[in-house]
């Protein structure tokens, strides 16, 4: 819902005021003021914000999301990348979780040997 506006404008220089006064701000004349209506714009539907590359982004519904079209990066591991459907998933954070001496540190440091790119690598 948008709310009547209303804003007085100098009808000698065009200067905007939010409430009426006796004199203009801006070429000081006086009795020059004049109501006018203002239209607020509504936003509708989602805001277009803009990435760090500078691509639009928008938030999707979850039905929305293609799971199958998603791009993956192959960890040079058939059996991993047939675990994660299909390799990691860029831009995604994967967990990794297990008893003590399991053997995740290994797995994951042979994996980051095995991938092509910059690996963080975050252990707690
Ligand atoms: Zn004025």
């Amino acid at each position: 819902m948008s709310k009547v506006k209303t804003t007085f404008f100098c009808q000698k220089c065009g200067t905007p005021h939010p409430k009426w006064q006796g004199q203009c701000n801006g070429c000081k004349e006086w009795n020059t003021l004049v109501e006018e209506v203002v239209e607020k714009k509504e936003k509708k539907g989602w805001v277009e914000s803009k990435s760090i590359k500078g691509k639009g982004t928008r938030p999707i519904k979850i039905q929305e999301i293609d799971t199958d079209k998603e791009p993956r990066v192959s960890t040079n591991d058939s059996e991993l990348d047939r675990v994660m459907g299909g390799g990691l998933v860029p831009g995604s954070i994967t967990l990794l979780g297990g008893e003590p001496g399991i053997g995740k540190s290994t797995l994951l440091l042979q994996i980051s040997l095995q991938i092509d790119g910059k690996v963080l690598y975050v252990s707690g």
